[in-house]
């Protein structure tokens, strides 16, 4: 998990989800059996253009186990504060994070406290990297909540450390690309990207890269921003291509 920053609500959404709450109230005072959860879901659609504003806040990454959507499942409007146990919270912006199939379905209504506040981090007004950290691909609790988070969503489940293995082995042959002029350039330029928030997996790259290259990691002026849209593509790219210059370095 890392820290993450909520942009503006899209414009007009608090009209629409004042909507939507008074069309469940409404719905309700009819049909006494209606749950929140119901609603939800046949108000699916119309939410769709606000959840594609939120899968670009969160980068395409599930706030939990930072997969990229398309790595593990489709996008879920996570509900940080469950809408079952806390259904006014049901429509408010501030209570959507976006989430994979797999951290929603392990997280389900589960909401338990670590005294007055919830076990759960909340990656967007507190930091999970100190709750939370890596060794390697192996995610290891610093807290009592970070063990409660890993536990609730799942982190550490084994097809997620896989991925995250997968991910790190690209991160170790650029690293190896780094150290050939030809390349260092580049490869610096992408390290530095995939240590940056829209990239998968980038609270582990950040704590393997402070290990074994602690100027790269914790400069002291922060780098500057890399924009590029493809950043994924663009570093599975140099390392196959250049695999036969890693191979002879390693
Ligand atoms: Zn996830």
């Amino acid at each position: 998990m890392i820290r993450l920053q909520r942009l503006p609500q899209p414009d007009n959404f608090s009209q629409r989800a004042q909507d939507w709450e008074r069309r469940f109230s409404a719905e309700r005072a009819r049909n006494p059996k209606l749950t929140i959860s119901k609603f939800w879901a046949a108000v699916r659609q119309e939410i769709r253009p606000d959840a594609e504003i939120l899968f670009r806040n969160f980068h395409g990454k599930c706030a939990f186990c930072e997969s990229k959507m398309a790595h593990v499942s489709s996008p879920h409007i996570e509900h940080f504060w469950p809408k079952s146990k806390f259904p006014h919270k049901t429509f408010a912006w501030r209570n959507w994070l976006l989430s994979c199939g797999r951290c929603n379905e392990a997280k389900w209504s589960h909401m338990p406290f670590c005294g007055p506040i919830p076990c759960l981090i909340h990656p967007i007004i507190e930091d999970p990297q100190k709750h939370i950290g890596f060794v390697g691909p192996i995610v290891v609790e610093k807290t009592e909540r970070g063990k409660q988070t890993i536990e609730l969503v799942g982190l550490k489940r084994l097809d997620l450390e896989e991925e995250r293995a997968r991910w790190l082995d690209q991160i170790c042959q650029l690293l190896l690309l780094a150290t050939i002029p030809t390349f260092h350039r580049e490869a610096r330029t992408l390290l530095i990207w995939a240590m940056q928030p829209e990239a998968p997996y980038s609270a582990m790259t950040q704590a393997y890269l402070l290990e074994v290259a602690p100027r790269l990691a914790n400069p002291p002026q922060p780098h500057p921003y890399i924009d590029l849209a493809n950043g994924i593509q663009q570093i599975r790219q140099l390392v196959e291509q250049n695999s036969n210059a890693i191979h002879d370095l390693a």
